[in-house]
C-alpha cells in the first residue's frame, strides 16, 4: 500500500459534468487535497459531452466545491490540476486524443503512469468505456491502473455478468473498484470495529444472545428526476441488491483472520453463501412490496408515485421493500434479519437495531410490565453513533426498573462531522485499498438472491398504491414481523 507522501495519479473521469461529480467528487477530491491526502502529483481529466474548454471546466468544478465543499485558501491551486476533453463513448478518435492528453500530463505532473478511469455515468455506457481504453492504449501504462465503477452493476445477475465480462477484458478483478457509497459510510465501516474490538458484543453475537435484527433506511424523498432509471429498477434492485444486503454481510459475518480485503471479502461472501434462497411462492411470506401513494409531507401535500414525472400511471414497480433474511449457518440459524427501506417515509434515516434475547428470568418489573430487551443500535445517518439500551434500578424504588440509553456520537467525540463516504472512497482506490468496495462474487451472489423476488414480483400486478406518503410503509411490512411475535422499532430509538 502506497504512503500519503508518493501517492501519484491521474484521474480520468467520464461524466464530469454529471450530478455525482458535481455533488460528491471535486467536493471530496479537494478535500483530500486540503488534508494534504492528495500530493500535487495528480491531475484530473474531466470526459462529458457538452463541449466545454479547461477554463469553463475548471469554473465548474470551482463551483462544486464552493456549493457543496468546504472552500479553503489552495482552491485555484487544486483546481489548476484539473483539465477537460470533450468525448462520444462510442467513437476511438476520442479515446486518441484522450491518450495523448494523458501521456502528456503523465509526464507534466510525474505520475508515473497511475491511472485511475472513474466512470460516473449512465451503466449502459461502462461496457464500452471499458473495452476501449484497453483497445486505445489507456491501460496500456507502467503505473497502476484502477476502474471505479457507479452503481448499478447490471439489472439482474445476467446483465450483471454480461458487463463483468466486457469490464474484465480490460481490468483484474483486484483493478475493479466496484462503488457501494453506503461502505464508505463511517459507521458502516464502524460495524466490524464495534463487533470486533469488543470483548462484550463479539461473544453475544450469535442466535443463543440476539433474537433479530432490523436495519432500516428510509428516504422522505420521492423519485424526484430519476424515474426513467428508477421505475425499472425498483427498491430492491436500487437498494437491496447492494446497500442492504452488503450491511447485512457485514453484520453476519464471522471475525476475519486478518484486516485485509482479502479476508475480510471471503467472510463477507460466505454470508451471502448462506442467505436462505427465497422462492416462488416464498416470496410473500418473506418479502412486502409497497408504492407510495400521496400523502402530506411537512405540511405539503406530495404527489403519489404514479402521478410523478416520467412514471407511468399503472407502474407496478415498488418504491418499499421489507424483507426478511436467515442465514443457515451455526451462528444465525434462526434469527430473522428484517429489512425495510423505502421512499417518502416518515424520516430519513439509516439504522441498525440489535435485539438481544431476554434474560432467563426476570426478577424485575417495570411498571408493572416486562424488562425492554437490550438493544444495540448503530445510527449510520443523518446522526452517526451508537446507543445501547440498558435496565437499571428506577431511583427509590425496590424492584423497579428504568430503561436508560448510553449514547456515543461521533460528533460529540470529533466534533465535525465525519468525512463523506466518497472523500474515503477515493482516497482507499489512491491507496489501492479495495476492502470497502464490492467484489465481483458478492455481486453475483446478490443478484441471485434478488433476481428470484423480482422474477415473482414482475409476473405479478401488485395492488398499488399501498402506503401514504409520510408513512413507515404498508401495513403488510408491520405484519412480517407480528407474525414472528416482533415488531420494528422506531427509526430514531
Ligand atoms: P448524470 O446524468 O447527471 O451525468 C451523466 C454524465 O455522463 C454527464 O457528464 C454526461 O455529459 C456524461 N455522458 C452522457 N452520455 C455521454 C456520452 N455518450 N459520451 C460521453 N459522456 C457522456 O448522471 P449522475 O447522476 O452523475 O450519475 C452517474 C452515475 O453515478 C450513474 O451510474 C448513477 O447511477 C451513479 N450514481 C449517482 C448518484 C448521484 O447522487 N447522482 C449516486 C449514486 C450513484
Amino acid at each position: 500500500m502506497k504512503t500519503r507522501e508518493n501517492l501519484s495519479s491521474l484521474i480520468l473521469l467520464f461524466g464530469a459534468t454529471g450530478d455525482l461529480a458535481k455533488r460528491k467528487l471535486y467536493p471530496s477530491l479537494y478535500n483530500l487535497f486540503r488534508k494534504g491526502n492528495l500530493s500535487n502529483r495528480f491531475a484530473v481529466v474531466g470526459v462529458a459531452r457538452r463541449l466545454k474548454d479547461d477554463g469553463e471546466f475548471r469554473n465548474w468544478v470551482r463551483d462544486s466545491v464552493t456549493t457543496f465543499g468546504e472552500k479553503a485558501d489552495n482552491l485555484e491551486e487544486f483546481i489548476s490540476h484539473f483539465y477537460y476533453q470533450s468525448h462520444d463513448v462510442n467513437d476511438s478518435e476520442s479515446y486518441k486524443q484522450l491518450k495523448e492528453l494523458v501521456d502528456r500530463l503523465d509526464h507534466t505532473y510525474q505520475l508515473e503512469g497511475n491511472r485511475i478511469f472513474y466512470l460516473a455515468m449512465s451503466p449502459e455506457f461502462f461496457g464500452t468505456v471499458a473495452e476501449h481504453l484497453r483497445e486505445d492504449g489507456l491501460t496500456n501504462t507502467n503505473g497502476f491502473k484502477r476502474l471505479v465503477i457507479e452503481k448499478p452493476f447490471g439489472h439482474d445477475l445476467a446483465s450483471a455478468i454480461e458487463l463483468n465480462k466486457r469490464i474484465r477484458s480490460a481490468f483484474k478483478e483486484d483493478e475493479v473498484y466496484r462503488i457501494d457509497h453506503y461502505l464508505g459510510k463511517e459507521m458502516v465501516q464502524n460495524i466490524e470495529v464495534i463487533r470486533f474490538a469488543n470483548a462484550i458484543f463479539e461473544p453475544l453475537w450469535n442466535n443463543r444472545y440476539i433474537s433479530n435484527i432490523q436495519v432500516t433506511s428510509s428516504e422522505t424523498l420521492g423519485v424526484e428526476e430519476r424515474a426513467r432509471y428508477y421505475d425499472k429498477s425498483g427498491a430492491i434492485r436500487d437498494m437491496v441488491q447492494n446497500h442492504m444486503l452488503q450491511i447485512v454481510s457485514l453484520l453476519a459475518m464471522e471475525p476475519p483472520i486478518r484486516l485485509t480485503t482479502d479476508e475480510i471479502r471471503s467472510e463477507k461472501v460466505k454470508v451471502l453463501r448462506a442467505l436462505r434462497p427465497v422462492e416462488g411462492e416464498a416470496v410473500h411470506d418473506y418479502f412486502v412490496r409497497g408504492q407510495y401513494g400521496e400523502g402530506i409531507m411537512n405540511g405539503t401535500k406530495v404527489p403519489a408515485y404514479r402521478d410523478e414525472p416520467n412514471v407511468p400511471k399503472d407502474s407496478n414497480t415498488e418504491t418499499f421493500v421489507a424483507g426478511k433474511f436467515l442465514i443457515d449457518n451455526f451462528r444465525w440459524a434462526g434469527v430473522p434479519f428484517y429489512i425495510r427501506t423505502g421512499k417518502r417515509m416518515a424520516t430519513k434515516s439509516t439504522n441498525i437495531i440489535v435485539q438481544f434475547k431476554d434474560i432467563p428470568m426476570n426478577l424485575y418489573y417495570k411498571n408493572g410490565s416486562t424488562l425492554n430487551p437490550n438493544l444495540l443500535v448503530i445510527h449510520v445517518q443523518p446522526d452517526e453513533g451508537i446507543t445501547l439500551h440498558l435496565n437499571v434500578k428506577k431511583t427509590g424504588e425496590v424492584l423497579g426498573t428504568t430503561p436508560v440509553k448510553l449514547n456515543f456520537s461521533t460528533k460529540s467525540i470529533d466534533g465535525i462531522n465525519t468525512p463523506e463516504a466518497y472523500e474515503k472512497l477515493l482516497y482507499d482506490c489512491l491507496r489501492g485499498d479495495a476492502t470497502n468496495f464490492t467484489h465481483w462474487d458478492e455481486v453475483a451472489l446478490s443478484w441471485r438472491f434478488v433476481d428470484n423476488i423480482s422474477e415473482v414480483w414482475t409476473n405479478e400486478q401488485a395492488d398499488f398504491p399501498n402506503y401514504a406518503a409520510g408513512s413507515m410503509g404498508p401495513k403488510a411490512a408491520e405484519e412480517l414481523l407480528e407474525k414472528d411475535g416482533f415488531f420494528w422499532w422506531p427509526v430514531n430509538f
